[in-house]
């Protein structure tokens, strides 16, 4: 990660990023992924990996761990030249619940259904990723979808399930969530937004690989836990998002301030703040991967 001063996040969300632009880093994603994985009934592991062994698309290496990062690799592709894909499919990836009184209508650009005929993949460019997930899980589930659609359906699921248990992809403070918020993380005092902190910080503190950050996030995953989390639809896992954002995200009781080169104001993320926010980035993996392979088992059952 580069050190962003706060101007330059604050002309970047202003000229390019009116919201919340990135996810969960490759590793969150391949960690939710990787975890589903290990759930999935064997019937619904075939049928995924035949879905995945057609799959010619060169974005990201074709096994299912990877395949869950790349709706953000198509998504900025094209991103510094044309952006068809990238504005096309950019909202897809974040809900954003403004904090102070904010609803999912609000923030779903009124939860309009997809037309008739329309495929998923060819959806609104305003839907959020709470009606996306829904449209690919029915596409997913229908006998009538083409293996290319379904195939499309299913690397956009792999991603925009975990991106959804990203706080800050559930929650806005008019501040392309959190994106322009600017940070410093103590003790290194290491420059950064706290969308990004939440991004690749949290996840980096798990473990510095995909496999040993898996295992500590493993950890919680106890039938106890997995029943629980299995209660509860789409909407409810965009309300848990955006209320660990409000309690956990942009509590920053007890924080310093700091003042960057440019006179901007940020927060120093010390070790209390992250003694808060671990505990809930652990626990939004873990939830991410068995809500994954639910849903998959159940669109293959
Ligand atoms: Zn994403």
């Amino acid at each position: 990660m580069h050190a962003v001063h706060i101007h330059a996040v604050l002309v970047a969300a202003a000229l390019v990023v009116p919201s919340a632009s990135f996810a969960w880093g490759d590793e969150g994603h391949q960690v939710v992924a990787s975890l589903a994985y290990k759930r999935l009934t064997p019937k619904a592991r075939k049928a995924v990996d035949a879905l995945l062994a057609k799959d010619a698309d060169k974005l990201t290496a074709p096994d299912f761990t990877s395949r869950a990062t790349w709706a953000d690799k198509y998504r900025d592709a094209d991103r510094n030249t044309t952006q068809v894909h990238y504005r096309a499919t950019r909202k897809w990836h974040f809900v954003d619940i403004e904090l102070d009184g904010g609803t999912l209508d609000d923030a779903c650009d009124g939860r309009k259904p997809l037309p008739d005929g329309v495929a998923a993949s060819q959806g609104p460019a305003n839907a959020c990723v709470v009606d996306k997930l829904v449209q690919f899980r029915k596409e997913l589930t229908s006998p009538d979808t083409s293996v290319a659609e379904k195939t499309l359906a299913l690397k956009f699921v792999l991603h925009l399930v975990g991106d959804l248990h990203q706080p800050l992809h559930a929650a806005n403070h008019q501040d392309s969530g959190g994106n322009g918020v600017a940070v410093e993380i103590a003790p290194s005092n290491r420059h950064s937004n706290l969308h990004a902190y939440w991004d690749t910080d949290l996840v980096k503190k798990l473990g510095t690989t995909v496999p040993v950050a898996a295992a500590s996030v493993a950890k919680l995953i106890t039938p106890a836990n997995a029943a629980n989390w299995s209660a509860g639809g789409i909407d409810d896992w965009a309300a848990e998002s955006n209320a660990d954002a409000k309690k956990v995200a942009y509590n920053f009781s007890g924080e310093k301030t700091f003042v960057d080169d440019h006179d901007g104001e940020g927060e120093v993320l010390d070790a209390t703040y992250e003694a808060r926010a671990l505990p809930v980035a652990r626990r939004a993996l873990a939830k991410a991967s068995v809500r994954l392979a639910n849903l998959l088992n159940d669109a293959f059952k």
